[in-house]
């Protein structure tokens, strides 16, 4: 009762956390994982401290377990993501170490149907809404795919049509992706990738227009790396990404504080989003969990940075 009433005194943040399953071959790992709970609880156990100090509880709005399905984790998105046709702006970031899955939440593991991510789902069910409307709406959609690396903006801008397009776009995409596999994926995991949607609406009936836009964003791995263990390039690189994960940790606790100064300007990142974090947008975080205790000191990272803009 408490938490729900600190949520709403906090508005437009929701924070939701995925635990991934072990991959198979990885049966015989033992897990950190001690409990989630219905109501947003994760028991997260201490592979180091024995007793009741190697315990830690975290809370959320919700916490789906290995088991989650991708149609599971949509359902209860859709609503947030319908709202972007009413006028809404909403950001879902996935955040997580590097092999947590973020990119499995955000676009899916394959672009067959069962397996689509919060990504293609979101387009097919926009185009869905849009076309049960036609009668009373017309809707015109865009889709921008922005990747941020090096504090560098790269962004790429397409009118789409339908779901087809969308996935004729992602397809280029996975090809490219296959031609310098490991290079290409090593840095995917070390740049913030961001697809944004743009809606514009135009009521038939009395010709209001409205604009809404969905930003969907599979951030950089939060992994620490240890200085000693790095040098050149690769230092300045998580340089970069420590410097605009933490930038926008500080704008996600400043607009859950209601406070009168958002620090917007310290990351391309949060630059970027300006228009979509504060006001009325609506922001979701999915933090990513690799149960393994082998991740354990990552996991509690991760859950810290959660905790602190939940
Ligand atoms: P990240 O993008 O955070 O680096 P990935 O999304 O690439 O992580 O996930 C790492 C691996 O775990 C991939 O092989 C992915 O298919 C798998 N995986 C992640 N989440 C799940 C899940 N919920 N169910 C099954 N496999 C998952
Ligand atoms: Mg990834």
């Amino acid at each position: 009762k408490l938490f729900n009433e600190v949520q709403e005194l906090k508005g437009n943040i929701r924070v939701y956390c995925r635990v991934r399953p072990f991959l198979s071959g990885q049966d015989k790992k033992s897990t950190t994982i001690d409990y989630m709970g219905e109501n947003g609880e994760l028991l997260i156990s201490n592979p180091f401290k024995q007793g009741k100090d190697g315990h830690r509880m975290f809370k959320f709005n919700k916490v789906f377990s290995p088991f989650a399905s991708q149609a599971e984790v949509f359902s209860d998105i859709q609503p947030l993501i319908r709202s972007v046709l009413d006028g809404f702006n909403v950001c879902i970031f996935a955040y997580g170490q590097t092999g947590s899955g973020k990119t499995y939440t955000m676009s899916g593991p394959s672009t067959s149907k069962q397996d689509w991510g919060v990504n293609y789902r979101a387009l097919n069910d926009l185009f869905d809404i849009s076309l049960s409307r036609r009668n009373a709406f017309s809707y015109e959609v865009g889709v921008q795919m922005v990747e941020i690396y090096n504090e560098q903006v790269h962004a790429s801008l397409h009118s789409v049509k339908s779901t087809s397009d969308v996935l004729d776009l992602m397809e280029i995409g996975q090809a490219n992706r296959a031609v310098g596999s490991t290079a290409l994926n090593e840095r995917s995991s070390r740049s913030h990738s961001i697809l944004t949607v743009h809606v514009r609406g135009l009521d038939l009936k009395n010709g209001s227009t409205s604009r809404g836009c969905l930003h969907l964003i599979d951030l950089a791995g939060s992994e620490r790396v240890e200085k000693s263990e790095v040098t050149g390039d690769r230092l300045k690189e998580a340089q970069y990404i420590n410097k605009s994960l933490s930038a926008l940790g500080d704008v996600i606790f400043a607009l859950s504080q209601k406070s009168a100064h958002v620090p917007y300007r310290n990351s391309k990142l949060t630059q970027v989003l300006q228009s979509s974090l504060g006001g009325q947008a609506k922001t979701l975080m999915f933090v990513q969990i690799n149960p393994d205790v082998e991740s354990y000191s990552e996991t509690i990272s991760t859950l810290k940075f959660a905790e602190r803009v939940s």
